[in-house]
């Protein structure tokens, strides 16, 4: 294929590889204080060495690669190594599972808005992204974040604008680098809005996603996106149900996403764990036309028992592991359609919210 990249067809060949009918994203890039927001409840400290083995817990579990396609690592963990000096990205690969990078750094408000924010990282990234692949990873994340308000008219024209620059300039480069990118606008669950409100903003932000990486001739083929699903916020009282939110999430998607796009990995965005599986096998269930692979990319939603199960004490090992490999079968199930629910865990109906999310 002509493409400006002399990785197209490694770009195009991780993208759908990432999306194979049963497996999908484990999200463990947690930044060093985010991470440390996860121990904190577990009385575990955010030390360099806890993070380095329990990463290794989650990377080490037999069967990782049943239904796990990738791994989105954070900078420190794409270097370090497991207890027997094995690299984490070799082991990964070894297991048949992509290591990926997140990149981004962060949010930054943007001045004269109420409350919105762009994502940093650009200076530098080619350099970064060359040396990540170098590393052994594959794909990598870029985090934007919007939000809903309506009395205050969020998101607003100049937040989607600048956060679909910033995405697609970031995956134009990671493409360069051969970095397959994962497109993530996230509009938060925060506010009072209804399910229709949700899809409104969703589809105005994806609308505006596209039309940058266009622009920015992105190659689709070679590009994830990773979007919220679609429901209603979280202080509107509004109860939707597993086939509410497949039907506008879908309808959504199928407005917006052009179906050279192969995967599309939802985040989980603090549904609880169960939620976050029955939501996604009720789209991969429904009758509708879906061109992509619809299939998850979760952070919280995979990883609140095991932590739960862990509490830093490596006695704990094999059950921690177990609580993992419990999540990731219910998530591998509902890519297929084939998630009705009882694979609950200690935390699988706990509230993972966290309100102004940052990560
Ligand atoms: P959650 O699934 O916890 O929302 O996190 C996924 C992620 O990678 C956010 O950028």
């Amino acid at each position: 294929m002509a493409h400006w990249s002399k990785y197209s067809e490694e770009l195009i060949a991780t993208a759908k590889a990432i999306g194979t009918p049963g497996k999908g994203i484990l999200a463990a890039d947690e930044s060093t204080g985010t991470i440390g927001k996860r121990f904190a409840p577990i009385n575990v400290e955010n030390s360099e060495a806890n993070r380095r083995s329990y990463r290794e817990l989650l990377f080490e579990s037999e069967g990782l690669g049943d239904h796990i396609s990738g791994v989105i690592l954070f900078e420190e963990t794409l270097h370090q190594s497991t207890a027997d000096g094995k690299p984490f990205s070799t082991l990964l690969k070894e297991k048949g599972v992509l290591p990926g990078i997140k990149v981004d750094k962060g949010v930054t408000p943007i001045p004269g808005t109420e409350g919105e924010t762009s994502t940093q990282g650009l200076d530098g990234l080619l350099g970064r992204c060359q040396e990540y692949y170098k590393a052994g990873a594959r794909f990598a994340k870029w985090r934007a974040v919007l939000k809903i308000n309506k009395e205050l008219g969020l998101p607003s024209a100049l937040a989607i604008q600048e956060n679909a620059w910033g995405l697609a300039r970031y995956a134009a480069i990671c493409q360069e680098a051969g970095l397959a990118p994962i497109v993530e606008p996230e509009i938060l669950m925060d506010g009072t809005h209804t399910i229709e409100e949700a899809a409104a903003a969703t589809e105005k932000v994806l609308v505006g996603v596209y039309k940058a990486l266009a622009d920015n001739k992105v190659l689709l083929e070679g590009s994830l996106l990773k979007p919220n699903m679609v429901y209603a916020g979280n202080e509107s009282g509004q109860k939707n149900t597993a086939g509410d939110i497949a039907f506008y999430t879908v309808r959504t998607l199928q407005r917006t996403v052009p179906p050279s796009v192969p995967t599309i990995c939802f985040l989980s965005g603090g549904q609880t764990e169960e939620d976050a599986s029955l939501n996604l096998s009720a789209m991969n269930q429904l009758d509708a036309k879906r061109p992509w692979s619809l299939t998850f990319s979760y952070g919280r939603a995979l990883q609140a028992s095991t932590l739960k199960a862990w509490m830093g004490n490596l006695e704990n090992l094999p059950k921690a592991q177990a609580e993992f490999l419990k999540r990731a079968q219910a998530n591998g199930l509902a890519t297929l359609g084939k998630y009705t629910g009882g694979l609950e865990g200690a935390a699988a109906g706990e509230s993972l919210v966290v309100k102004n999310y940052v990560y």
